[in-house]
């Protein structure tokens, strides 16, 4: 059709721009190959005329000197930046150079700089992504409450994100209770006038009516498991509150099928994971992204 030979057509428009004055970014992660950032990237640069190129970096988990040698590569090679994604987010911490506050609090690097000077500034776009998403739906959260599921990886992003924009309670619920403990101690410490507490699944039903938006930041749901959900069946969403969930594969998961069901406005996952692609453009290029671009080439695959 029309459409594959304009993206085909696309692909080798900036393949064919490549030269010696490229500027190379790309995705540190284990595996890589079923990632959309190639494309998503790349589509941006192609729409903005920048001869800057995003490639696949897979780095395998062992050895383990591995990720060190790979993040000094970066440097040495002169790519301008990367992408870092699992199970590597935090193992490349030690090698950089610079934390920026949301990347030391979060305890991950998802996007690292080569700043002009050669420094290695690491930074967490998860946590303005997910916000610039609840922002692009039109939910602000500032003065919210907020039950979030999960105290994961991303749930460190969440909690950070949401407490840095203003949330005023947040309620962490999380299988393992300790890491919703520990988490919400070192959040409440960086954000004293955001209430954030560590809850225990029984008090769920009696705080669930009360809350703004819940958020699913745990792996529950995601393909296969698609018959899977965070949230107790008897619990019921009313309209007026918002249930986002971070899972974008599939996009209508267990949770939001319920949630919409029970007249809760939904968000899907997918918008965070372009934000955070879109962020990390910005830090890379310093122009603005091409936010809709970068979308549709995320929504072709
Ligand atoms: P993670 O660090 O491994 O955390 C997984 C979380 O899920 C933990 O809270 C874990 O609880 C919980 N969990 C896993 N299996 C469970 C089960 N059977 N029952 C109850 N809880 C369970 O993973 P992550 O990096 O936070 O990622 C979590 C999900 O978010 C993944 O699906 C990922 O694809 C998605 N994500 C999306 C975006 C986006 O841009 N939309 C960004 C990041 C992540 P325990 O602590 O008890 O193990």
């Amino acid at each position: 059709s029309s459409l594959i030979t304009r993206s085909r057509l696309k692909d080798e428009t900036v393949m064919a721009t490549i030269s010696g004055k490229t500027n190379m970014v790309g995705l540190i992660g284990w595996p890589v190959g079923h990632s959309v950032s190639p494309a998503m990237h790349n589509a941006a640069f192609a729409a903005l005329g920048l001869d800057w190129c995003y490639v696949p970096l897979p780095v395998p988990v062992e050895p383990a000197a591995r990720i060190g040698e790979a993040v000094q590569g970066v440097r040495a090679l002169g790519l301008r930046g990367t992408n870092v994604t699992v199970p590597h987010k935090q193992a490349v911490m030690p090698h950089l150079d610079r934390l920026t506050p949301a990347a030391q609090a979060i305890g991950a690097v998802n996007t690292i700089k080569v700043e002009a000077d050669g420094a290695l500034s690491g930074d967490n776009t998860d946590a303005r992504g997910f916000v610039a998403d609840l922002q692009d739906h039109e939910v602000d959260p500032a003065g919210k409450s907020v039950i979030v599921l999960g105290a994961g990886g991303s749930a460190r992003a969440v909690v950070y994100g949401l407490a840095a924009a203003g949330c005023t309670a947040i309620a962490i619920f999380n299988r393992t209770q300790d890491k919703a403990t520990s988490l919400a101690a070192q959040m409440q410490a960086l954000f004293p006038r955001c209430s954030i507490t560590a809850q225990t699944g029984e008090q769920l039903p009696a705080l669930a009516s009360q809350f703004d938006l819940v958020v699913n930041t745990t792996s529950l749901g995601m393909t296969p498991q698609v018959d899977t959900t965070p949230w107790p069946d008897e619990v019921a969403f009313h309209a007026g509150q918002v249930v986002y969930d971070l899972v974008y594969n599939p996009r209508q998961t267990r949770l939001l099928q319920k949630a919409t069901a029970d007249g809760a406005h939904t968000i899907s996952g997918i918008g965070m994971l372009i934000w955070q692609g879109a962020i990390a453009f910005e830090i890379w290029t310093g122009q603005k992204p091409p936010v809709d671009v970068m979308r549709a080439a995320v929504e072709k695959r």
